[in-house]
């Protein structure tokens, strides 16, 4: 589309992904991080398609996404089965297979990401929390893999809150544990298919889903200070880590957690700086 401006400029690779097919599922406007991996992956050649959780969200997502001129613009809550085997029957009528399957989606309830973790960790919030954003993993992988005939990669977006303690992450840390495990089960399962699945595991990038935790802010301050590079990343660094793990770059790479984050996560006291 003539009018198209990158949000996310890429420099391109040489057609890393020409010929490959990516679903993405996780696009809820221009910053979140599975938009700077549609740009990256359309740049370097890729056919697309998108999801999306219900009509009111499609309203906000379709515009955005329709840049890229994808194959596919399809309705899935990740919270239910129906809905995921409808849009992978609706994904089958215009793909008889495909290639790359990007799951960036988490949500946890909002009152469970503010407070002592023992009071504010309710039943409920436990169960969305694991629901959303680690059973959909498995959920997603399960209905793709018939249609990933020819192999394929699979990733998603955890965070250092899977590995160690974030204030206020809560529950949400929790549900990154269980994704990052439920990554590796995967991995070892699909294998046999040569469909590979990874994980991106980012530093703090400002986006709605960020916007929920408190102590955002504090924490991209600090991240520029006391990261071993002293800075912050960006949303196309998490869009490069991605190419390198769904194209033939990383062929023979599967099950591992990527940190994109600075190296944070090599980090045990910064105090004593
Ligand atoms: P975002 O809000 O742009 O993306 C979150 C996505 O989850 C949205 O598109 C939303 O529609 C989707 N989602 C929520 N519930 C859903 C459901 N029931 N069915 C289908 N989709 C649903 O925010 P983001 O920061 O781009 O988050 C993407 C991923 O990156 C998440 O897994 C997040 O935990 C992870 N991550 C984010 C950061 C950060 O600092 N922003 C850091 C590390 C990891």
């Amino acid at each position: 589309m003539s009018s198209y401006t990158p949000t996310y400029p890429h420099q391109p690779l040489g057609g890393l992904l020409k010929g490959k097919r990516a679903l993405i599922a996780g696009v809820a406007n221009d910053r979140s991080i599975a938009w700077a991996i549609a740009e990256a992956f359309h740049a370097e050649g890729a056919e697309l398609a998108f999801t999306y959780p219900g009509e009111a969200m499609g309203k906000r997502v379709i515009p955005v996404v329709e840049q890229l001129e994808p194959a596919a613009i399809l309705d899935c809550d990740v919270a239910s089965d129906a809905s995921i085997d409808n849009a992978f029957a609706q994904l089958k009528k215009k793909w008889e297979s495909f290639d790359i399957l990007i799951h960036s989606i988490a949500y946890t309830p909002r009152e469970a990401l503010d407070g002592r973790f023992t009071e504010v960790t309710t039943r409920e919030a436990f169960r969305i929390s694991l629901d959303v954003s680690a059973y959909s993993l498995i959920g997603l992988t399960r209905a793709a893999r018939p249609l990933m005939s020819k192999g394929g990669s699979v990733a998603c977006l955890s965070y250092i809150g899977g590995e160690k303690v974030v204030p206020n992450y809560n529950v949400a840390g929790v549900a990154k544990a269980a994704l990052e495990a439920s990554m590796r089960y995967l991995a070892e399962d699909l294998g046999p298919d040569n469909i590979r699945v990874n994980a991106i595991s980012a530093g703090p990038l400002k986006t709605l889903a960020a916007a929920g935790i408190k102590g955002m802010r504090t924490m991209l301050g600090e991240n520029a200070e006391k990261t071993p590079l002293r800075r912050n990343i960006g949303h196309e660094d998490v869009a490069r880590a991605a190419l390198y793990l769904c194209s033939d770059l990383a062929k023979n790479v599967t099950g591992e957690v990527l940190h994109v984050d600075s190296g944070q996560n090599i980090m045990g006291v910064v105090s004593m700086r």
